[in-house]
């Protein structure tokens, strides 16, 4: 590029730019430059390859972690035609699908949820196998940033080469969240992934949605001052198969042996839960990997116990309904309030019900197509 400074242009017949001349001083303009096409022009430009459902679902069984992730990508999209695409992958993956066991890992910010799953993933994949580590963050959505979704959370087994790690989906509602990961599971297992965590942040509503998928839902606590019962819900501590107390290292022993004394009372008070199973609950710490072998002796217990007495299999096939419902509920809803047409008529409709000519149930009624 020629770097015209002052230049005369020979074919209009002026300074290029007038600022140069000598009637300016301490003025410089330089011509501008243009931007190359390409800063390397010897790159060939790299389209990503756009798969076909049949090579997605070839390469998922043979366990390819490129096109297990390129498959996650269109159950997160939310273009209908990826949307078409997925559940196409998702059904002929059904088959293979199934064959791990399924842990929910819950536990308030800071409770130690990232340090435990990176110590517990290490654990199962000692004697072989896979895991998937998958998140619901409900954080993500509301505010754009995750609480679970940086990866290099978990240092080591983000190295691990049979491990899979896949932050939360964050567009839509969190009964879509939670979907797209239930969806995710599937593809994981027929991936040859025989261990899936599901990891959530125990704040509200998201544990109901991981309960809904997984086999053992673990809740992490944290000893605290003598308060460790305020501010859980009854209805999570009801959700566990098994309440785990980390940090129990140093000077905090002491501490975590009450709360574990604590739980353990709070839990005799809870009605029994439906598998028959008596939750326990149990000291570890993850960052000192103290008693680690304890609760993976616990959940192997509980698979154990579930399996001879069928609520294994129950639960599956509970869960499976579930979904089916909960999708219904949720696509009825989003065909209800997407249908353009529909806004004039919700808006007039709300008119009429705010300056009280019509009543809400009239109203919701007539919306809906009845007379
Ligand atoms: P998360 O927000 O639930 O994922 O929690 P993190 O795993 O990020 O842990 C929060 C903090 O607690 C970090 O500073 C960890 O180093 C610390 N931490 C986690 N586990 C333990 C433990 O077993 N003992 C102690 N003393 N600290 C821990």
């Amino acid at each position: 590029m020629d770097n015209k400074t002052t230049s005369f242009d020979p074919h209009h017949g002026h300074y290029e730019h007038p600022e140069n001349s000598s009637e300016y001083t301490g003025l410089t303009v330089n011509s501008g430059v243009s931007q190359p096409p390409c800063v390397n022009p010897y790159m060939k430009p790299r389209r990503r390859r756009t798969f076909t459902p049949a090579e997605l679902v070839e390469g998922i069984l043979k366990g390819d972690v490129t096109m297990l992730s390129r498959a996650v990508t269109l159950v997160e999209s939310v273009a209908p035609e990826h949307q078409a695409m997925a559940r196409e992958v998702i059904e002929k993956c059904l088959p293979y699908s199934g064959n791990s066991r399924r842990i929910g890992i819950t536990g308030v910010p800071g409770a130690g949820k990232s340090t435990s799953i990176d110590v517990f993933g290490l654990h199962v994949l000692r004697d072989g196998g896979k895991l998937a580590v998958l998140a619901i963050d409900p954080s993500s959505e509301r505010t754009k940033g995750s609480i679970l979704g940086d990866k290099t959370r978990m240092e080591k087994l983000s190295q691990h080469p049979e491990a899979f790690i896949r932050p939360s989906p964050s567009a839509g509602s969190l009964g879509g969240v939670a979907r797209k990961t239930r969806e995710t599971i599937i593809l994981c297992e027929a991936a040859g992934y025989n261990n899936v965590f599901v990891e959530t942040v125990g704040v509200g509503q998201s544990e109901t949605a991981v309960h809904s998928m997984v086999d053992f839902f673990m809740l992490i606590q944290i000893a605290g001052a003598g308060d460790e019962l305020q501010g859980i819900k009854r209805g999570i501590m009801e959700m566990a198969d098994g309440i785990v107390i980390n940090k129990a290292d140093g000077d905090n022993v002491d501490r975590a042996r009450l709360a574990q004394a604590q739980f353990k009372s709070a839990l005799q008070l809870l009605p029994a839960p439906p598998s028959g199973w008596q939750p326990e609950v149990l000291c570890y710490s993850g960052y000192y990997e103290i008693g680690i072998d304890e609760v993976w002796d616990m959940i192997d217990r509980y698979f154990q116990f579930i399996t001879d007495n069928g609520f294994f299999e129950r639960q599956r096939r509970e869960q499976a309904r579930y979904w089916m419902y909960e999708t219904i509920d949720s696509e009825l809803r989003r065909r209800f309030y997407d249908d353009p047409d529909r806004a004039a008529a919700l808006s007039n409709a709300e008119r009429l019900v705010l300056s009280n000519r019509l009543s809400p149930f009239t109203a919701a009624l007539k919306l809906l197509g009845e007379k």
